[in-house]
């Protein structure tokens, strides 16, 4: 290297719209490696660096507008092994700007290269610096080795300390890349949430009435499986009601559908009202309603079927009272769903069939 002509050093204005430029900072920025901590997979190419060329410095850096941000140093010794970035003016910006290598044997003796701060700072003499350059031909830094001494620095040292760079910005590319897909993983991650949810939400419309907000016949005959497998085990009581309103036409004749719907609304409130939150309120079809009391015997049923009857009876909805007939039916030794079920409805019919407003048991 001995017999090339000392590099001419770029001027201050060179450097300062470098520094400044948008697209550049964008690039070092987009890196991600700004003040992230050390790393061995860029530590092992300063490492080699050093081994390989002898200078007791070397290291990676990343020129952000106002410092240079070292993410990878070896040597450096305290304070810069810990602070990782310096200010001020450095050999990094001359290598920025430069062609190709930014190749100084001894700084000392070099115009302008001698008022670089870390000159009489560090007592930085010789200096190699490769500019990391990304596809897009910004510069985002250098792969630099220095020595406190001067040196001689080899055809084999520049081309290994190329070949670095090339693997620094290798590394920055993959990092990058993982970055992405990790993104990529995240947002798919946040996608297949939202479809579980809308799955969850879409799952328990199906199963809910709309017009009361009750569930709906299908959900009340899973819940009633699944109440009667739970006492399967736990053989404790379970009572069913079946409740309908009575002379519900002459609601819709009299008021109009919509006070129809208003009344069975109103009616759904009333029933949720008089249970505990284990109890299971549905509406099985156009005005009849289920009621499951797990943990609850027949004459915990009775109770129950009465409180709800009264409460009904005694709102005042319409100009004529509202009333509802109970068939009330408790759970038999190895009784089906579908058999208590009949049984509470047969119950149901006989309170219609006596008279209607009354609870009837199975
Ligand atoms: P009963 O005392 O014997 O039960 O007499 P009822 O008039 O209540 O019985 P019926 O089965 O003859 O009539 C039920 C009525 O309920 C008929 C139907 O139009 C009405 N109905 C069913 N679903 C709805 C609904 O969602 N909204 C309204 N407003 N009416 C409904
Ligand atoms: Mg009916
Ligand atoms: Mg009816």
């Amino acid at each position: 290297m001995t017999e090339l002509p000392p590099p001419k050093p770029a001027d201050g204005t060179q450097i300062q719209a470098a520094l400044c430029n948008p697209q550049r900072l964008a690039a070092v920025r987009e890196t991600g490696l700004l003040d992230s901590i050390a790393e061995e997979s860029f530590d092992r190419l300063t490492r080699l660096a050093s081994k390989i060329t002898g200078a007791p410095v070397t290291f990676i850096s990343l020129v952000d507008s106002r410092r240079d941000f070292y993410k990878s140093t070896f040597g450096m010794g305290a304070p810069l092994d810990t602070q990782r970035q310096l200010t001020g003016r450095t050999f990094c910006h001359y290598a920025m700007v430069s062609e190709g290598p930014l190749v100084l044997e001894d700084a000392t003796v070099l115009p302008v290269f001698r008022d670089v701060p870390t000159v009489a700072s560090l007592g930085v003499r010789a200096y190699a610096g490769i500019p990391l350059k990304n596809e897009a031909g910004e510069v985002l830094g250098s792969f630099c080795a220095v020595d406190f001494k001067p040196k001689q620095w080899t055809q084999q040292d520049i081309e290994v300390l190329v070949e670095l760079a090339h693997s620094t910005m290798r590394e920055i590319r993959l990092r990058r890349a993982l970055q992405s897909a990790e993104t990529l993983n995240q947002q798919l991650l946040q996608q297949l949430q939202k479809v579980d949810e809308l799955n969850l939400a879409l799952n328990e419309l199906a199963r809910t009435d709309p017009l009361t907000g009750l569930r709906n016949r299908r959900a009340f005959d899973d819940s009633l499986e699944l109440e009667l497998a739970v006492v399967e085990r736990t053989r404790s009581p379970l009572s069913l009601l079946m409740l309908d309103v009575d002379h519900f036409k002459q609601i819709n004749d009299n008021f109009g559908h919509t006070a129809g719907d208003k009344v069975l609304r109103s009616i759904a409130q009333v029933l949720s009202g008089c249970v505990r939150i284990i109890d299971i309120v549905a509406r099985v079809g156009g005005e009849e309603f289920a009621v499951i009391l797990p943990h609850t015997d027949a004459t915990g049923a009775h109770e129950v079927a009465q409180r709800m009857r009264v409460a009904v009876a005694q709102a005042s909805w319409l100009c004529q009272p509202t009333t509802i007939s109970i068939g009330a039916a408790s759970l038999r030794d190895a009784e089906s769903a579908r058999s208590l079920f009949a049984r509470a409805d047969a119950a149901l019919y006989a309170a219609k069939r006596s008279g209607r407003n009354r609870v009837v048991a199975a």
